[in-house]
């Protein structure tokens, strides 16, 4: 069968792949723990999950606008103008399966061959994925671990170019965990006025913030017409598998956005809509609880990884990962992820799955429990042991 050029670059998540691999060494009868994965490992709140049920015995199973319910696109306005620090109004809100698919319709409507992307590395692979896919060459934007993971304004500005049309980020960042700071976005909000680009703010974390705060560049002023904010349920909410996404646009690409979630997808699921509108409008105490084990994993795990001779951990102030430095155990993150699965049954990822930069790293998710983290650290430091007592 020949197959269309445009698939044949196409990219892809590592996690799924290592998760399978994972899969199939448990198969086999071996005992893994899973630090690879991107999603929290608790159930949906049961507020959410009744408020679903209770819309498919009401017979909400049948399409939705393309743009989403009403009720629901009111109810997120509202919550990003509380949260997020600028006006929202409903008509710019699209509800989406998901917050992936944001980045796959704002680059499809945005780039095409000659133009460039900027995006993070290490980041969130579908970033460059998807610009190369619309035609565009994506451009990495090294986060560096010496600067703590954060960017550095001269590189950013040294980037762009006549052929620069979109700049992307996330913050809290997959894979480092690390927040911007204000003086981050006001730079890239600069280097964006300056340069007439579209920002990309991936604030899927945005709620999962542990010191510090949670800013959205399109608060920054000037900046709401020039971003698309994405952000999701997955993470927050514990709802990875109902698809439920949405962005926030500027008014030149509601109509883009419509008609490709027309071409694609017709609509997001009805009753899953419903259970979002709870999710933002009901109680909040599930999800506060799940953040705050978050982060008294987050402290487990910095301070266990750091007290394992080779491996040296940052605190970072998001999400649900952190990016240690390897190198001290004579591996690379590659290197060190495949023994960590063979010799100690604990599956990470290599930093390489997020760019270039990460090849001293791992990428450990702490959405488990502690006490398979504690399990973990202890199977981590008798890898590294032998490995650092073979290197002598
Ligand atoms: N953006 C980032 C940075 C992510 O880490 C993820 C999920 O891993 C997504 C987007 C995709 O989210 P969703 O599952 O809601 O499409």
């Amino acid at each position: 069968m020949r197959l269309a050029d445009r698939v044949r670059d196409l990219g892809t998540e590592t996690a799924f792949e290592a998760a399978a691999r994972a899969a199939a060494l448990e198969a086999t009868g071996r005992h893994v723990i899973h630090l690879e994965l991107g999603e929290p490992d608790f159930d949906t709140p049961a507020n959410i999950r009744e408020a679903a049920k209770r819309a498919i015995d009401e017979g909400r199973t049948h399409y939705a606008p393309p743009l989403g319910l009403p009720a629901l696109r009111e109810a997120l306005a509202a919550d990003a103008t509380a949260r997020k620090g600028f006006a929202v109004t409903p008509d710019r809100v699209v509800v989406l399966p998901g917050a992936k698919p944001s980045i796959f319709y704002s680059l499809l409507a945005l780039v095409q061959p000659g133009d460039e992307v900027i995006y993070p590395d290490p980041g969130f692979p579908i970033y460059e994925s998807m610009a190369r896919y619309a035609g565009a060459s994506p451009v990495p934007l090294p986060l560096r671990p010496e600067n703590g993971f954060r960017l550095d304004p001269d590189e950013l500005e040294g980037l762009v170019t006549p052929r620069t049309r979109v700049i992307v980020f996330n913050s809290p960042g997959n894979p480092t965990g690390e927040v911007l700071t204000r003086d981050d976005l006001e730079w890239i909000a600069g280097v964006a006025q300056e340069h007439d680009l579209v920002v990309l703010a991936d604030e899927i974390y945005g709620r999962l913030v542990h010191e510090g705060e949670h800013i959205s560049i399109a608060s920054l002023p000037g900046m709401a017409e020039r971003t698309v904010v994405m952000d999701g349920f997955s993470k927050t909410f514990a709802m990875t598998g109902w698809r439920l996404g949405y962005a926030i646009l500027p008014q030149p690409l509601l109509e883009p956005f419509r008609r490709l979630v027309i071409n694609s997808v017709s609509c997001t699921a009805t009753f899953s809509q419903v259970g979002a509108i709870e999710a933002i409008t009901g109680p909040q105490d599930a999800m506060e609880a799940m953040l705050a084990e978050f982060r008294a994993r987050r402290d487990l795990i910095v301070e266990g990884l750091n007290a394992i001779p080779g491996l040296r951990c940052h605190r970072p102030a998001g999400a649900f990962y952190v990016f240690p430095d390897v190198s001290g155990t004579g591996l690379d993150g590659r290197e060190l992820t495949d023994r960590l699965l063979v010799e100690g049954g604990v599956a990470v990822l290599p930093g390489t799955a997020f760019g270039r930069v990460g090849a001293n790293h791992v990428r450990v998710s702490y959405a488990n429990s502690r006490e398979n983290i504690a399990l973990a650290l202890e199977r981590i430091a008798e890898v590294a042991a032998s490995l650092v007592a073979g290197s002598r």
